[in-house]
């Protein structure tokens, strides 16, 4: 981020986020409308893809990806959740990873699929979890309350902090959730996997198989590590969820 070169298209999205901001701004509690957001997210993300690998072409990683997402992405898309355009793509890039961009856009990357057997249940939840995220608006929130309405006057007087807004703001996609977040995407990320009818239960299977890589590399994983909860914390958080909702499957039994 910082070229100046490459940010046109960028600066101009930030017009376009605080124009909307500011039209739809007075009377709500949000300040970035759903089709900003999901413009946002789009720009964000395809930035993101073309610096991080590109799509992976596949077809064995690309249809369990659309698979999974179809089925996970009408259960996100449905009340009382916003539906949003939800897409889910493979990153060509061997970390075990996942992320997701305000909108519906969602990455599982390469790395991911060898790291769990391309197993289509574990694939789901974590499917489902990325997809909590864009469901519950983690990502576009963090944007709103990044910017704040100090940045955008400044941008509306037009001194240099153009380049800045338009680097926060793609960097501001990317960054770490909060623990409160994670949980909630890991709780969510059930419901929708069990609802789009895989076995939720894989979500312990899958922190499981992170739990291996975890020591070798940990910068690499946004997905379990790096700000997430502890593992067995989210482990235990998980377990109480399943036993709440009855849910038994390959990986748990609730007990009573
Ligand atoms: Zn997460």
């Amino acid at each position: 981020m910082g070229h100046p070169r490459g940010l046109s298209g960028g600066l101009l999205a930030v017009v376009a986020l605080v124009m909307g901001m500011l039209v739809g701004g007075c009377g709500g509690a949000r300040l970035i409308g759903t089709e900003q957001e999901i413009e946002l997210g789009r720009q964000a993300g395809e930035k993101f893809e073309r610096t991080n690998g590109g799509l992976d072409r596949d077809p064995r990683r690309v249809s369990l990806a659309d698979e999974i997402g179809r089925r996970v992405g009408a259960v996100a898309g449905a009340p009382p959740y916003v539906a949003y355009p939800y897409e889910f793509r493979v990153l060509a890039n061997d970390q075990v990873n996942a992320n997701a961009f305000p909108g519906g856009l969602i990455y599982l990357w390469r790395g991911l699929y060898d790291q769990l057997g391309y197993d289509r249940d574990q694939l789901a939840w974590v499917a489902g979890h990325e997809a909590a995220h864009v469901a519950r608006q983690h990502g576009v929130r963090r944007i709103e309350r990044a910017l704040g309405y100090e940045l955008i006057i400044e941008l509306l007087l037009g001194k240099d902090s153009q380049r800045e807004i338009a680097g926060a703001v793609a960097g501001l996609t990317l960054q770490s959730y909060s623990r409160d977040q994670e949980y909630e995407a890991d709780r969510i990320g059930l419901e929708f996997s069990h609802a789009a009818g895989y076995d939720p239960t894989a979500a312990l299977a899958v922190l499981q198989a992170f739990r291996k890589i975890q020591g070798k590399d940990p910068s690499q994983l946004e997905l379990l590590f790096e700000t997430h909860p502890g593992n067995t914390a989210r482990e235990n958080a998980l377990k109480a969820h399943l036993q709440r909702k009855g849910w038994s499957g390959r990986y748990y039994r609730p007990s009573g």
